[in-house]
């Protein structure tokens, strides 16, 4: 009894004495001051919610390789994915580490159709471009918020440019976004078709965003590539490193 008694005293002191080890800088107790840029982030948040750079598309590839990792990722910035078993739809066609992308509880805009079946990889390049282009170039060059971001599809089992006998598209994976346009928190609607071509701050705001998804996405097509994309950017998360 006295022995437990002593050990109880000499933890009680080692205990008191360790609050006396200062602590170390930017880990003081109490409430923590809001510094930009220097509070550490989760891993998810490191990737997710991290400014587009020159390394964006690399960090992506070697983050999403793996479904796990790339499911954590996604986990930990509350992007909703529900991976669905990999599937042979044909010789060229099926579906590997994809799932449905579902809402993003970390930002504004909701995708329309919503839930499209992605790759991870390319869910996870859709979040960043989302978070870290779309919505805050709107608010910069149009002074409004993203409400909605509307696309023609992920998934289809056709080849490239839709002609047969060429290799099949990324769309045969799921593996690319076709982007039609947003529409804004103040009803206004921008569309590739009609806002691409112009000079206005919503043709400024389209091409700031496809010269952004150039460093999250493997390959960007916009009407600047050739008539079939007239109407749409088509962002692929595989390499390819084709910017136009
Ligand atoms: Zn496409």
């Amino acid at each position: 009894m006295r022995m437990s008694l002593a050990i109880v005293v000499a933890c009680l002191a080692l205990a008191g004495c360790g609050r006396l080890i200062p602590d170390a800088p930017g880990q003081a107790t109490g409430p923590r001051p809001y510094l930009p840029g220097q509070t550490p982030a989760r891993s998810g948040d490191a990737l997710i919610d991290r400014p587009i750079d020159d390394g964006t598309f690399g960090r992506l590839q070697r983050a999403t390789a793996e479904l796990q990792t790339c499911e954590a990722v996604l986990g930990q910035a509350r992007v909703t994915f529900s991976p669905t078993p990999d599937r042979v739809n044909s010789e060229t066609c099926g579906l590997a580490q994809a799932g449905v992308l579902g809402p993003d509880y970390g930002t504004r805009a909701r995708m329309a159709p919503a839930s499209p079946t992605t790759t991870c990889a390319l869910a996870a390049a859709i979040s960043v471009w989302r978070r870290q282009s779309v919505e805050p170039a709107a608010r910069e060059i149009l002074g409004v918020g993203v409400d909605q971001i509307d696309h023609m599809g992920v998934y289809a089992c056709r080849p490239v440019n839709n002609q047969a006998g060429k290799r099949p598209s990324a769309h045969s994976r799921a593996a690319a976004l076709d982007f039609a346009g947003v529409r804004l928190s103040d009803g206004r609607r921008i569309t590739v078709t009609n806002d691409w071509n112009t000079t206005t701050p919503e043709g400024r705001f389209l091409h700031r965003i496809r010269d952004d998804a150039c460093k999250v996405f493997g390959t960007t097509l916009s009407p600047d590539y050739n008539a079939l994309h007239a109407d749409h950017l088509h962002l692929e998360a595989e390499n390819g490193r084709l910017c136009r």
